[in-house]
C-alpha cells in the first residue's frame, strides 16, 4: 500500500493553428495579418502560442478587423488584443483555445470537486474496471501534519486506509465466487469491484484526462486556486495556473500568485468571471 502527497498534473494536449486554413480565409477576403506573417517568418511554427492566435482570429472575426491589403496596421497588437478580451469581459472569444491535461495522485475527493465544473471534458479511471487491490490514498495536508503533532491519530488514519483496501480485496474475491456462473471473467470482475469499491474512502487515489477551455481554466483557477478552497485542489489548480503561465501567459493576463501565512500558494485575479 502506497500514499501520495501532492495532486500531479501536465499539459498533454494544446491547439495548432492550420496556417493553411488561415492564410486562405485572409486571401478570400483581401486581409493582412501583418504581425502573424512576421512571426510565420521568423519561425516554423507558432509552436506555444497557437491557441492564443486563434483566440485572437476570433476576437478579429468579431469586427473583421484586418487591414485590407494596402492599408495600414488596424487595431491592437496580438499581446494587447486578448488582453482587451479579457479586460472587457469578453470571454467567449478565450473559449477558442482547448487544453487536455492528465491528473493524478489526486484523491476521488477532489475529483469529484473537479467534475462539478461543468464546462469541462472528463475522462477518469473506472473503479469498476481497474482493480483497486493495490490502490494508492492520498494524505491529505492536515493529516501530514498530525504525523508529528499526534502519531497515533495518524497511525489510526493510515490503519483505516489499509483495512478498507483489505476489506475491498476480500469482498472481490468472495463477489466473484457468488457470481462464478457468469462466464465472462471481464462481466464477473466488473460485478465485483462495482460492489467493493463502496468501501474504498474519499482519500483512495485516481486519475482523470480533462479537457478545458481557456475561459474554463480561468473559472477553474479563480475558483479553486483561492484561499476558501479546500487545500488538495487548491495546489492542483496553483499547478494548473502555472503551466497555463508558462505555455499560454496571455490567459492568465491579470492573475497573480501570492502566498498566504501558512506558506501556501493562491492565485489573485483581477479579471473576474470573463
Ligand atoms: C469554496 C467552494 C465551496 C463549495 N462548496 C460546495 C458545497 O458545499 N456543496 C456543493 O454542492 N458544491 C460546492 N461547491 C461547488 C460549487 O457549487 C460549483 O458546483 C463549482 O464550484 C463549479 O462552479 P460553477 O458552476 O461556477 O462552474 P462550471 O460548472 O464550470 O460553470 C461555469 C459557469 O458557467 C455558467 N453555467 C454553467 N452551467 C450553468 C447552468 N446550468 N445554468 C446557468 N449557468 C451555467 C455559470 O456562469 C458558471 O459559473 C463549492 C465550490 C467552492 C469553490
Amino acid at each position: 500500500m502506497s500514499f501520495v502527497t501532492e495532486p500531479e498534473i501536465a499539459l498533454v494536449g494544446k491547439p495548432i493553428m492550420e496556417i493553411d486554413g488561415v492564410m486562405k480565409f485572409l486571401e478570400d477576403h483581401g486581409y493582412q495579418w501583418p504581425e502573424l506573417e512576421k512571426k510565420l517568418d521568423s519561425m516554423v511554427s507558432l509552436g506555444d502560442d497557437d491557441g492564443e492566435w486563434l483566440v485572437e482570429m476570433g476576437g478579429r472575426m468579431c469586427y473583421q478587423s484586418w487591414p485590407k491589403q494596402g492599408e495600414t496596421k488596424k487595431g491592437r497588437s496580438h499581446d494587447a488584443h486578448i488582453q482587451h478580451l479579457i479586460e472587457v469581459a469578453h470571454g467567449a472569444c478565450i473559449e477558442h483555445a482547448n487544453f487536455n491535461f492528465a491528473i493524478w495522485n489526486i484523491s476521488r475527493s477532489l475529483s469529484h470537486e473537479l467534475v462539478r465544473h461543468r464546462l469541462a471534458s472528463y475522462s477518469q479511471l473506472s473503479q469498476r474496471y481497474v482493480d483497486s487491490s493495490s490502490v494508492s490514498f492520498v494524505v491529505p495536508p492536515a493529516i501530514q501534519e498530525l504525523a508529528n503533532i499526534d502519531p497515533d491519530a495518524y497511525r489510526m488514519w493510515i490503519e483505516h486506509c489499509e483495512k478498507s483496501r483489505q476489506v475491498y480485496e476480500e469482498l472481490t474475491t468472495k463477489l466473484s465466487n457468488m457470481y462464478d456462473d457468469i462466464e465472462s471473467n471481464l462481466e464477473r470482475r466488473k460485478k465485483a469491484r462495482q460492489a467493493a469499491r463502496s468501501v474504498l474512502p474519499n482519500a483512495t487515489e485516481t486519475k482523470i484526462f480533462v479537457t478545458m477551455n481557456a475561459r474554463a481554466v480561468r473559472h477553474f483557477i479563480e475558483l479553486r486556486a483561492n484561499p476558501s478552497a479546500d487545500v488538495e485542489i487548491r495546489s492542483l489548480a496553483v499547478k494548473m495556473y502555472k503551466i497555463i503561465q508558462n505555455k499560454a501567459p496571455l490567459f492568465v493576463h491579470g492573475m497573480t500568485i501570492s502566498k498566504l501565512d501558512d506558506g501556501t500558494e493562491w492565485v489573485e485575479s483581477s479579471h473576474r468571471r470573463v
